[in-house]
């Protein structure tokens, strides 16, 4: 697997300069499976854009593509109206949300009220592509790709402002996990811990840092000391750090690395168009 950071931003996108490095876009992934040419996109923040405009630039064709969501907070769905793919009415599109206890009345309507005519021109029907809602109420669903090879993907609920999910996606022997907008507490959710467990790459958020913490309880997110906790907890072989606090710039995200990096080598903080294999 091939993982690709198209945005690595938290809460908003911010566009000045001092904020290049790591990038403004909010958060979107995108990963690929080279053996069988198809791809994944986890949420649908601002980067997404590019994300689309890669695929339109490529000329890549896949019958169904799927994006999986964390939880449906604006920084994670705000690019979806500028997904290129979408409008191309040959492409079908599957929306996921895989979980337990997700809260969603209607996944269709919460991409139905953001495309609403008050807020954007053209709505959801109007898009082009052929979209399916798939909310599955289970902790783990297998997919299987056209060589038969089984993806595992389990997702697990964390404490978060109207709950977010944290995927683990098994395929061929390797492990990644993602897991972004979540506030531990006052001590590590073990639940977390046991998602990442021997992981060859975890994706864990960290947007502040642990004084900034204190003063932000309640607002749904990490410190930099937490995502090194669970990294180390749960034995993982890497960890990115992504979900940047718009309010951190370059110099202050690379200082932050390079004590992150004194304390687990194997860390670095997420730049928008850092490609990771594993
Ligand atoms: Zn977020
Ligand atoms: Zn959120």
């Amino acid at each position: 697997m091939k993982l690709k950071f198209y945005g690595t931003r938290g809460s908003t996108p911010v566009c000045d300069a001092g904020f290049q490095e790591f990038g403004g876009n909010t958060t979107c992934v995108r990963l690929a499976v080279p053996d069988t040419q198809t791809i994944a996109i986890l949420d649908a923040g601002t980067g997404i854009r590019n994300l689309g405009k890669d695929l339109v630039a490529m000329g890549y064709r896949q019958e169904q593509m799927v994006i999986a969501f964390s939880h449906f907070h604006w920084d994670h769905i705000q690019g979806f109206p500028f997904f290129a793919p979408a409008y191309d009415a040959s492409q079908h599109i599957a929306i996921l949300a895989l979980g337990q206890g997700r809260a969603i009345g209607n996944l269709r309507e919460i991409f139905e009220v953001q495309m609403q005519a008050q807020y954007f021109p053209v709505q959801l029907d109007h898009m082009g592509a052929t979209f399916e809602f798939q909310q599955i109420e289970k902790a783990s669903e297998y997919f299987t790709s056209p060589n038969n090879i089984i993806t595992k993907v389990t997702a697990n609920r964390h404490n978060h402002p109207g709950g977010s999910y944290g995927y683990r996606i098994e395929r061929d022997g390797k492990v990644l996990v993602f897991c972004t907008d979540i506030e531990h507490g006052d001590s590590i959710d073990p639940n977390v811990v046991e998602l990442a467990r021997g992981a060859d790459l975890l994706v864990h958020e960290a947007q502040y840092t642990t004084e900034e913490l204190q003063r932000k309880k309640g607002w749904g997110h990490s410190s930099y000391e937490q995502a090194l906790q669970v990294a180390e907890m749960a034995g993982v072989q890497r960890l990115a750090i992504t979900h940047h606090d718009p309010d951190h710039d370059d110099v202050f995200l690379r200082r932050m690395e390079q004590l992150c990096q004194e304390r687990f080598q194997q860390c670095v903080l997420a730049r928008e168009g850092m490609e990771i294999e594993l």
